[in-house]
């Protein structure tokens, strides 16, 4: 026993033989021992699941036909269709946005309004058309007045998207804007901070954040970064760069 908790337990034996019953810690100390408990990021979603390596699926069709006519969260009440994702089932490349739209929930296929055009011009100055790559969403139902989806609405749609993910294992998921990239991660983080690097994510796959092109439609001075951070994805896949793009 050290000379330091030696005399500590004699001041505390002898606090006690004149009646003291209580000692509290000093406050300054207890901060300091919760700040080195917290994690640097906050979960986004307490209890939203993680991909889970015993996916019981092994093909899209089986990930749609669980799905079925879900009405799983209250997204279902406004919809006109599920939005469940399309492009190649085996691609090399997914882009994971947050949720449907008017045009998306009127057509039933993801990013096909403005910022879907934009998408689909981003795409394709990789030097891919829409059909190599995979698009899907968090949420598979309009979010009312286009508002971000909600825990509860994450935490009963996003398995699907994880399911999705696990059968098309993709190389890199590029996450389009923030509820995405939090989801995917469930952590709380800043898409300025995290876009624009490559992080491990599940199954070995490279995730890449980046800006929404919702985003880019209100800034568009900030699509030379989305177009930076589309070239290292390029890089990576081994697609060769154009020569002018973006
Ligand atoms: S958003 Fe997802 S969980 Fe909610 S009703 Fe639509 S498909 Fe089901």
């Amino acid at each position: 026993m050290s000379d330091i908790r030696k005399s500590s337990i004699f001041y505390l034996e002898h606090l006690k033989s004149r009646g003291v019953k209580n000692v509290y810690k000093s406050k300054v100390k207890k901060e300091k021992e919760e700040q080195k408990e917290t994690p640097k990021y906050k979960p986004f979603i307490e209890g939203l699941e993680r991909p889970n390596e015993n996916n019981k699926y092994s093909n899209l069709d089986e990930v749609k036909k669980e799905l079925g006519d879900c009405a799983r969260c209250g997204l279902h009440k406004l919809r006109t269709n599920i939005v469940f994702g399309e492009g190649n089932p085996k691609a090399q490349l997914m882009f994971v946005g947050e949720g449907p739209g008017q045009d998306e929930d009127e057509s039933g296929r993801p990013f096909i309004g403005r910022a879907g055009q934009l998408l689909t011009k981003i795409i394709e100055a990789m030097n891919l058309k829409r059909e190599d790559v995979y698009i899907a969403n968090i949420v598979k139902c309009r979010p009312p007045g286009n508002r971000a989806p909600v825990d509860d609405e994450i935490i009963k749609c996003a398995p699907f998207l994880m399911s999705q993910i696990s059968v098309i294992k993709p190389k890199v998921i590029v996450a389009l804007g923030s509820p995405a990239t939090c989801t995917l991660f469930n952590k709380k983080i800043k898409i300025s901070e995290m876009r624009g690097k490559f992080y491990d994510w599940d199954y070995g796959i490279k995730l890449m954040p980046t800006f929404h092109p919702a985003y880019l439609l209100r800034n568009p001075k900030d699509k030379g970064l989305v177009w930076d951070d589309m070239k290292k994805v390029m890089s990576f896949l081994g697609i060769e760069l154009p020569k002018t793009g973006g």
